[in-house]
């Protein structure tokens, strides 16, 4: 059998560990006889599970009491519905930044429920940037303000977390949760998608802060008003088992390898490592301004753009998959998630080497 390098954006790679642990446990989960997938969601069993999980999240990321997590279905795509929906109370809009294709889909969803405040946009370079901070319009009479921590497309992250005023902070941090330590008290929400860093898809995790709570617009449907799922402790209705089982793996993973600060310098290793490389070689260019360049997703392309697709076959056949960039940017583009050994970052790049030599 050959694992190769799953470069792959999301789903993405997990780590071996917990894929052999999932295989060992399938057919006899706890002792029961029966696998995870067989089991109910509000069985003993499973709701200690869901305590574990929820406990192992809060110690990662330092998350106090007054804040409740929830583990929901939906994707990220249903959080560009339910934050306006729950958080906008009786405001009539709210404060978005445009710096991406991801926060550009969630501004579009919001405009259904509000008028949207755009802060700042980065879209006339192509989302390449993020917009100075003096350029920034925040709307304090708005419900809140929504960031993209990690454009997961562009390859752009915001390197801290945006100074802006006392309205709620909203962030989707679907590509960069876990990816470092956060201060987890300057935001009110938090969602991801798990499918990147946290597990596999089917799972999504909101972390809100208990006075946002409560003040769902009348139109909210049942099943995304937080504060359903909150009072329920996410088991309102029948929970991805299977998902929410591999994210209490990875959770346990990631405390293993010394938790987030650990994982941190790893990940700053690995990025640094390709930024260097590529900016060491004309072979390969990068368009994203140095100083906000993803740490989870390298979005480059090749100098002479019609070598791409002998790249990306090549690259398949030494085992380093899933290297295409989105259709909407083109080039390549490397995620380089937790679950990325840093020896897949060192056989990329001689790879890359390989390749300028062969065709430079
Ligand atoms: N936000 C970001 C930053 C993403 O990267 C993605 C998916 N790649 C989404 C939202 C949408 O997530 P989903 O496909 O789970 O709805």
């Amino acid at each position: 059998m050959r694992r190769n390098y799953n470069f792959s954006a999301g789903p993405s790679m997990l780590p071996e560990e917990v894929l052999l642990q999932a295989k060992e446990e399938l057919m006899d989960w706890r002792g029961l006889g029966v696998s995870i997938m067989e089991i109910s969601h509000r069985s003993p069993e499973f709701m200690e599970l869901t305590k574990e999980c929820e406990q192992d999240f809060r110690d990662l990321l330092n998350i106090s009491t007054n804040y409740k997590i929830l583990f929901l279905q939906g994707g990220g795509r249903s959080q560009f519905s339910m934050v306006p929906l729950n958080l906008l109370g009786n405001k009539k809009s709210a404060n978005y930044f445009d710096t991406g294709i991801w926060s550009n889909l969630a501004i579009k969803e919001a405009q259904r429920y509000c008028d949207v405040n755009c802060v700042a946009s980065s879209r006339d370079t192509n989302y390449c940037t993020i917009p100075p901070k003096d350029s920034w319009q925040i709307n304090d009479d708005a419900a809140y303000v929504y960031y993209v921590d990690n454009e997961t497309v562009n390859g752009v992250q915001f390197p801290d977390i945006p100074e802006v005023n006392e309205l709620p902070l909203v962030s989707d941090m679907s590509s960069s949760i876990l990816s470092k330590p956060i201060d987890e008290n300057r935001f009110g929400l938090i969602f991801a998608g798990a499918q990147k860093n946290i597990g596999i898809s089917g799972l999504t995790v909101v972390i809100i802060r208990e006075d946002l709570l409560g003040h769902a617009l009348t139109i909210t449907p049942t099943m995304f008003n937080y504060q359903v799922h909150a009072q329920e402790n996410s088991l309102y209705n029948t929970s991805p088992t299977f998902a929410w089982y591999i994210t209490s793996l990875m959770l346990k993973w990631l405390k293993k390898q010394g938790g987030l600060s650990a994982i941190a310098k790893i990940n700053a290793r690995k990025s640094q490592k390709i930024y260097s490389f590529i900016d060491s070689c004309d072979f390969y260019q990068i368009d994203v301004d140095p100083r906000y360049r993803s740490q989870m997703n390298v979005v480059f392309r090749l100098n002479d753009d019609s070598l791409t697709t002998n790249f990306i076959s090549e690259a398949k056949q030494t085992g380093l998959i899933n290297l295409k960039g989105h259709k909407l940017v083109g080039g390549l583009r490397a995620s380089l998630y937790n679950a990325m050994p840093e020896q897949g970052v060192d056989t990329l790049i001689q790879f890359m080497t390989d390749f300028a030599k062969r065709y430079g």
